[in-house]
């Protein structure tokens, strides 16, 4: 759970009852408390560049989401759920990193209602197909969970929508907060995972690889459909010894009648210079492999390069993940290996 030293309320938030109790569960806390009287965040202290994502990594912000137009969310889903944007998490490589801005604060909204409201226009406009809709797009929603329950509402009203389902992904362990959630199979869980060296060197605050693993056989307990996203896959010293002694704690914990309704995605690791840019200012010291003469350059379907690894390590990768899950998750689905 997300513990921040410093929460700024946007005044319009405290018109709804959520904002309301909020207000007054953090002024019972020992922190800073501030009221924006507009949408426009301030108080967030910083001088250099590290400062400044120190102190925005530390900071709530509770608002009222005004724009109702959803961004689309291709390939994986058709929109984007907006429930929270940010995280506390301080992983070297999140792809948040690059589109936050200098002080990557956590916004959550109190206008839960006419979020999901929304959602159910957009449902109606597709005519009896069904829309998926991603919630952790430009988050991780779990961290602030314990405030709003907004996940527990959407997956509530998602399993009362023919047409409507639901995933988001997560590195953290609070399910506690969803589990007893209706979901009616509705709303897919996915975690995000990596060996406990790739964890430990790169995922700061973030919950270790046996901690997500317990959280992840409670949901699936709980009978949600869940998914496993590998990633980033690195290769280094002793890697395939590594990745393969996660899936086989995977498989120790996640009984097999279940296998069923798991999914992998595989994603090795990959890198934009703007990205690497980012991060070298704010992890000086990071041991990230990005010498770009080691990668193959390769242009995205959004139009900008990446470095990625060479069309050999590619496949020895793939070649792997497929033997591994193939042997250990022979009734899950591979969704892909890339
Ligand atoms: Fe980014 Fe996810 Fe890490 Fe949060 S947990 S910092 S969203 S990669």
């Amino acid at each position: 759970m997300f513990k921040p030293k410093r929460v700024l309320i946007e005044k319009d938030a405290l018109n709804y009852p959520l904002g309301e109790r909020l207000y007054k569960q953090f002024q019972n806390m020992d922190i800073e408390l501030i009221i924006l009287e507009t949408t426009r965040t301030k108080g967030i202290p910083g001088t250099t560049k590290i400062e400044k994502y120190g102190h925005g990594k530390n900071t709530l912000v509770v608002g009222v989401k005004k724009s109702l137009t959803f961004q689309t969310c291709k390939p994986s889903a058709h929109y984007q759920l907006p429930l929270v944007t940010g995280c506390m998490g301080q992983c070297e490589y999140c792809y948040l990193n690059t589109q936050l801005g200098d002080k990557p604060y956590t916004r959550m909204y109190v206008n839960i209602d006419e979020i999901l409201g929304k959602a159910k226009k957009y449902i109606n406009e597709r005519n009896g197909e069904i829309t998926i809709f991603e919630g952790a797009a430009t988050s991780d929603p779990l961290p602030v969970e314990p405030y709003t329950h907004a996940l527990n509402k959407a997956i509530e009203f998602f399993a009362k929508e023919e047409q409507g389902r639901f995933r988001f992904v997560t590195k953290f362990t609070n399910v506690e907060d969803i589990i007893n959630a209706k979901h009616n199979g509705h709303t897919t869980v996915r975690f995000s995972i990596n060996t406990d060296k790739v964890i430990k060197r790169y995922e700061h605050r973030t919950p270790n690889a046996r901690s997500r693993i317990e959280a992840a056989y409670k949901v699936l307990e709980a009978d949600y459909p869940i998914g496993f996203i590998i990633a980033p896959v690195f290769i280094y010293d002793r890697w395939k010894n590594e990745y393969r002694m996660l899936i086989k704690d995977l498989n120790n914990k996640l009984a097999v009648d279940k296998h069923k309704n798991i999914s992998f995605e595989i994603i090795s690791h990959r890198y934009t210079t703007k990205a690497k840019n980012r991060i070298t200012e704010i992890f000086p010291e990071t041991t990230l492999p990005m010498t770009d003469e080691e990668r193959t350059f390769k242009y995205g379907q959004f139009g900008y390069g990446k470095y990625v690894y060479n069309k050999e390590q590619l496949l020895e990768m793939k070649d792997f993940f497929n033997e591994q899950l193939g042997s250990y998750f022979s009734h899950s689905e591979i969704k892909y290996i890339i």
